[in-house]
């Protein structure tokens, strides 16, 4: 039987299907195990924050190599890669072909994420890999979030926040709402007029805000692109706003009737207010938030993005927010983590958030919890929880 024969048919009882395993399989997995009678070598490429209990079982359970503690990691692959047969990931390492090369024997990719964007799934499939994620446990911090910087960026609450912190309140009078009488242009060239020769921040900032709108978000029109686990968990949230809810997925959810459905996400955005972007980063969907959806959202319009930077061209939301072709931004995500465009950093209508979408002590907890029993699950031969 050749190696990856083996480890396809190893994938299987890794996967519970071993009821239904042919006796040669099971041989050949007891026949493993008698001479792997060492505890299972797992790679970690990011760390974990782990309760007690998850930690002893990782301890007691396994041998762990962690990527960082490595001085020079492709040595240090190219010297244990074969003896590796689980690895931990998370949002920022690659598992790719490259990695997998070097990972002969390797049976599991147990994923610290919900997106697999970063880990090259049909590879793994290709090669009896199995891999599992964390869904569902974190689907309600994450959606918590979007209505976070949702509220944040429509009100600017950092901004205002700052606002009060600087003294400015009793000096300056009560924080600005739109100049209704003036068009946008007008007070923005105003702004840059008055703040010209400014070196204080804090006065931008107050130009920005006057620049910016302050928009109410309840009952305002909302639109999510990607109506999964997590874009449904958002709808549910702005129900409660009195916001109505469209979407565009790859397809009609029959199971919320009372949702607008939409084919194109520039006819989503033209008919939404608040644009929620909460689908999977896929070859499809990158840069799927494009110039054309901004522009068919338009002036008065936010954008969320809780999803992954790439979703959204970047450069073209920095523009439009430049250029006031939309109204304001709520950004958990971007293209180049933790690097984030300069230009995002100073306006009171963009809020932006180090990729937190999901970082509370619970979530955390438990998609820790569920990377370490998918591992044992695997290597007791148990059905996987999160199979993906
Ligand atoms: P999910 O239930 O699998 O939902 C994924 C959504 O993406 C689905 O609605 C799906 O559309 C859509 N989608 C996938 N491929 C698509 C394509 N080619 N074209 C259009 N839509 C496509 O996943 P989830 O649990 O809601 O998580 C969604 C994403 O949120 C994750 O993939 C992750 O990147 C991100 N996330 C971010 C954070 C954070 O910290 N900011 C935390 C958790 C998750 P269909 O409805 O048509 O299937």
């Amino acid at each position: 039987m050749s190696a990856l024969n083996l480890r396809a048919r190893q994938h299987l009882v890794g996967r519970g299907e071993s009821a239904k395993a042919a006796p040669s399989t099971r041989a050949a997995a007891a026949l493993r195990c008698s001479a792997m009678a060492t505890k299972p070598v797992v790679l970690h490429l990011q760390s974990l924050p782990l309760e007690p209990r998850a930690a002893e079982d990782l301890h007691s359970k396994f041998e762990n190599l962690f990527i960082w503690e490595q001085a020079d990691p492709a040595a240090f692959l190219a010297e244990k890669g074969a003896s590796i047969r689980g690895v931990v990931t998370g949002v920022r390492p690659w598992v790719n072909q490259e990695l997998l090369d070097k990972l002969p024997n390797v049976e599991i990719v147990s994923s610290n994420t919900v997106g697999l964007d970063k880990v090259d799934v049909s590879l793994c499939k290709e090669r009896g890999v199995s891999v599992t994620n964390t869904p569902d446990v974190l689907t309600d911090c994450t959606a918590d979030t979007a209505l976070a910087l949702l509220l944040a960026c429509m009100r600017q609450i950092p901004a205002a926040h700052q606002y009060v912190c600087d003294g400015r309140w009793p000096k300056e009078g009560d924080y600005p709402v739109t100049n209704k009488l003036k068009p946008l242009v007008l007070v923005t060239a105003e702004i840059m007029h008055l703040c010209q020769g400014l070196a204080d921040l804090s006065s931008c900032l107050y130009g920005h805000s006057i620049c910016a709108m302050l928009a109410v978000v309840s009952g305002k029109r909302v639109g999510v692109v990607g109506l999964g686990r997590i874009g449904a968990a958002i709808g549910k949230r702005l129900e409660g706003f009195g916001c109505p809810i469209s979407y565009y997925s790859r397809s009609k959810k029959p199971q919320y009737p009372e949702y607008n459905y939409y084919n194109s996400v520039v006819e989503l955005a033209r008919n939404s207010d608040i644009l929620v972007v909460a689908c999977a980063l896929e070859k499809a969907t990158t840069k799927i938030i494009n110039r054309e959806v901004l522009d068919a959202l338009g002036p008065t319009g936010f954008v969320v993005n809780i999803a992954r930077g790439p979703v959204i061209d970047e450069a073209e939301l920095v523009k439009a927010l430049v250029e006031k072709r939309v109204a304001g931004a709520g950004l958990d995500v971007f293209v180049n983590e933790p690097e984030v465009p300069k230009e995002l950093l100073n306006m009171a209508n963009v809020v932006v958030q180090p990729h937190v979408g999901s970082a509370t002590y619970e979530t955390r907890n438990a998609m820790a919890n569920l990377v370490v029993e998918n591992l044992v699950a695997h290597f007791s031969g148990k059905p996987l929880l999160t199979p993906v």
